[in-house]
């Protein structure tokens, strides 16, 4: 057989060929009107899938890179803080505040499993003082969505900034950042936003820019007063990718025509149909509230988790991604976010499929094609 490549992993993303060409296209120099014009459309077109008033920033760094500049510009050494830890991203927020020297109270859940808005009220009532609370909009280490409307109702009757990792989950499942009062929404660009590695975004809210002001932790690089100064004169501090703006830019314009509430539809029906397919399996997911963003699948006992990723990935192309540590081998997660189309799922699905016949588990053959295709037919627009 031909070795396809089929990249079915929670990122990096598939990029549409009309986006992939664009960095093919001659550089222009960073400080002129010609780039200062595309650089401006997607800091309005990035305000737009944030769902915000205000400025965002595009940092020339992976998605990680945000979520630093989130506290390096907000908190001084020894601020007391709330970090909900429901999987391997959840865990970066706290290992960035710890590395810091904050003072962090982590919660930290079993993967999967979901965290109310209560929860959170009684942990900000234990804990008076907090400066800010840490949540992530879809933990992509499990496939689970978080109450994040719930979360920021909880976060505005304190004194504490409510900081979401949207880095998966911004334009895959909702999550309008000024109506749902979150303080500082960050996101990454090879995620939902169809394009390769390499930048990361972030905004604040005034109450966090209060912060900002009297935030003493060291920072150079990511120093979002800088960002915003530049910004007024329609630029970055440090040399931009420019590329890769140019790339956002194409990329942009593809999510604004067909509409933001088009695209949440859209993986709202692609995470349907997986589930469904991956129910007529009689397997079972691992997140109490599953996103649309991603699957977490449950490995079926007496299958080798890692090599079942390994197949599907060695022998059929089909790059989904296994489990991270400390969960290796216990489960695997399909995405369908982004660029990625009904047919992506089914892909995923006999790829799947497949690789449970090769190792194997025994179940109707198709059954899980016959399921997503039933969901994907009736809401094909
Ligand atoms: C991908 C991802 C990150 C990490 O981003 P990098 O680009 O690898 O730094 C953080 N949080 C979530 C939820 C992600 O999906």
């Amino acid at each position: 057989m031909l070795k396809k490549y089929y990249l079915l992993s929670p990122g990096p993303t598939p990029v549409p060929d009309s986006v992939l060409s664009a960095a093919a296209e001659p550089i222009i120099h960073h400080r002129t009107p010609e780039f200062s014009e595309i650089f401006m459309q997607v800091s309005e077109g990035l305000k737009y899938v944030f769902g915000t008033k205000e400025d965002v920033f595009i940092l020339t760094s992976s998605g990680s890179g945000a979520m630093e500049t989130a506290i390096v510009n907000t908190l001084s050494p020894g601020d007391r803080v709330i970090s909900i830890n429901g999987g391997k991203f959840g865990e970066r927020w706290g290992n960035i505040l710890k590395a810091y020297g904050v003072s962090v109270k982590e919660i930290v859940l079993d993967w999967g499993a979901d965290f109310s808005k209560e929860q959170l009220a009684a942990e900000l009532k234990a804990n008076p003082g907090v400066k800010a609370v840490y949540a992530t909009l879809s933990e992509t280490s499990s496939g689970a969505i978080y109450d994040i409307k719930g979360f920021g109702e909880v976060v505005a009757q304190t004194e504490a900034i409510l900081v979401v990792d949207g880095i998966s989950g911004a334009g895959a499942t909702p999550c309008p950042m000024d109506e749902w009062k979150v303080d500082i929404f960050v996101s990454g660009s090879q995620k939902s936003f169809m394009i390769p590695p390499g930048l990361a975004y972030i905004a604040f809210s005034p109450k966090a820019w209060k912060l900002v002001a009297t935030a003493k932790l060291p920072r150079f690089y990511f120093d979002a007063t800088k960002a915003k100064k530049n910004l007024e004169k329609q630029t970055t501090p440090w040399t931009p990718a420019v590329s890769l703006i140019i790339q956002q830019k194409k990329a942009l314009d593809i999510i604004k025509s067909m509409g933001l509430e088009a695209m949440l539809e859209h993986h709202r029906i692609l995470g349907e149909a997986t589930r469904a397919g991956v129910n007529a399996l009689g397997l079972e997911l691992l997140a109490k509230k599953p996103g649309n963003i991603l699957t977490a699948i449950k490995t079926p006992t007496g299958i080798d988790g890692s090599k079942l990723v390994k197949t599907m990935q060695a022998k059929y192309k089909a790059y989904i991604a296994g489990a991270q540590d400390p969960n290796k081998g216990k489960f695997f997660r399909i995405a369908h976010l982004g660029y990625m189309g009904g047919f992506d799922v089914i892909t995923s699905l006999a790829a799947l499929e497949m690789t449970l016949l090769d190792l194997g588990y025994s179940f109707e053959k198709g059954r899980s094609l016959a399921a997503a295709e039933t969901i994907l037919r009736e809401n094909w627009k």
